[in-house]
């Protein structure tokens, strides 16, 4: 048994009713949150147990990105191949596909456990991921669970299907591994049903995703309407836009994500509220791609829910926080926009998301939460409280230090230091293996 308390820090509880707690501190047995309050109380209460000092740091639940690709690591730094891509599917065409297919059982395993490392640097505790590697297709989530598992970062993983080396390529692997998630019932390790997008992707491969889903009721998780060229391969294709077409072939509901969403209109948009869609945005990697901007404040208005992912650009999401309010403020042109909404994508809208996954209490501190907490630099220089907490968040904590982070109770790093990874000997095995694939591309 482990218990432990983490105390004398600020205590932010998010969830329904953000709460402050100056000299606070959480008690964590196990892998949950037991009981919160001030340090002196929770000291005097449990006596014996181990006490971790938080002064000069914020303690918060651990952050959660949506929507990201572990398998996009060893694209960092690579020369690109050929003419530059002067668009979103030349972008696909010259670097992700020729990428991912020379991806091997190594280069998948080594991808995945630098980015966790990086989760655990940055504070992010919870990943919903997006794989593809089609030369090691079937098992390939297996092993990015076992990366998940070394690292100790809540997973929730899925392959994504598409027609493009052959028809309904990878549908195999999402049932594979949702029937044995749904039978091991793990808290850290859940399962999705991945689809590429529409455009790579015929009836036929929908239809047969929906089918071989309908004993399971995983959600599907998909990239929407990112570009132009889906909507366009969409309305020439099938006659209706992007969404309209998904949702027509049972593809959505209130388990699935519809990621990006940036060329959809008020009706897609009316749609995806009534099927109870989530959204989830990505601004760094919209920004990258030059695809779009997103219509986020509108579909929030909507009542749609929309998250906050990366796209695998990152695993930071409190910089990602940061992008969506910038963006958004600057895409309406309008300085009072997206100061609440921008914190809502993450540290509300994304536990939500989450929890759809995971069978636990996610993004708040408080009884009975699972122990996903984070230390954070922070020294207020102004005064801190429920009422101005957000203004802190973007324009401080979203560049303050990680210190600590703890995982389903566990300690992954403390004082900035890994606990149980050494991430010099595995950053050199991935520079090795990234070499070699590099040279399989040329
Ligand atoms: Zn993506």
């Amino acid at each position: 048994m482990s218990e432990f308390i983490i105390g004398k820090g600020i205590v932010v509880t998010l969830g329904k009713k953000n709460r402050i707690i100056h000299d606070g501190a959480v008690y964590i047995k196990n892998d949950k949150i037991v009981d919160v309050g001030k340090t002196e109380k929770l000291v005097l209460k449990y006596k014996k147990c181990k006490f971790i000092d938080a002064s000069g740091k914020i303690i918060m639940p651990g952050m959660i990105c949506t929507h990201h690709h572990l398998y996009s690591t060893m694209a960092r730094g690579m020369c690109p191949l050929g003419e530059p891509a002067a668009n979103f599917v030349q972008i696909l065409e010259r670097l992700w596909w020729k990428l991912d297919y020379a991806l091997t059982d190594d280069d998948v395993y080594y991808s995945a456990i630098m980015p966790y490392i990086e989760c655990i640097r940055n504070g992010t505790t919870t990943i919903i991921d997006h794989h593809a590697s089609p030369s090691c297709r079937d098992g390939s989530l297996d092993i990015i669970e076992n990366a998940a598992r070394k690292a100790g970062i809540r997973s929730c993983l899925c392959y994504e299907v598409s027609d493009r080396n052959f028809q309904g390529a990878g549908i195999a692997e999402n049932v594979r591994f949702i029937k044995k998630c749904k039978k091991n019932k793990d808290p850290m390790i859940s399962a999705m049903f991945g689809l590429h997008a529409s455009f790579t992707c015929s009836t036929k491969t929908l239809d047969k995703c929906v089918a071989e889903n309908e004993n399971f009721g995983a959600g599907f998780h998909i990239h929407v309407a990112e570009d132009l060229a889906d909507r366009k391969d969409s309305m020439k294709k099938y006659k209706m836009p992007t969404v309209t077409r998904l949702l027509k072939h049972g593809i959505g509901g209130e388990k699935s994500l519809f990621v990006h969403c940036i060329h959809i209109n008020d009706t897609e948009m009316a749609q995806l509220a009534e099927s109870g869609t989530t959204v989830v945005h990505n601004p760094e990697s919209n920004m990258n791609n030059a695809v779009g901007v997103s219509k986020v404040l509108d579909m929030m208005n909507k009542g749609i829910l929309v998250g906050l992912g990366t796209d695998g650009m990152t695993s930071n999401m409190f910089l990602q926080m940061r992008v969506a309010y910038l963006l958004q403020r600057l895409d309406k042109k309008d300085p009072r926009v997206a100061f609440s909404e921008a914190p809502q994508l993450l540290l509300w809208n994304n536990p939500k998301i989450a929890m759809k996954h995971f069978p636990v209490k996610l993004g708040e501190i408080s009884k009975d939460a699972v122990a996903d907490v984070i230390l954070v630099d922070y020294d207020p220089i102004t005064p801190f409280n429920a009422d101005n907490f957000l203004g802190h968040f973007i324009f401080g904590l979203y560049d303050a230090k990680v210190d600590t982070t703890i995982c389903n109770g566990k300690i992954l790093m403390q004082n900035k230091k890994l606990c149980k990874l050494d991430s010099a000997a595995l950053a050199a095995k991935t520079t090795e293996l990234a070499k070699k694939m590099w040279k399989r591309l040329e």
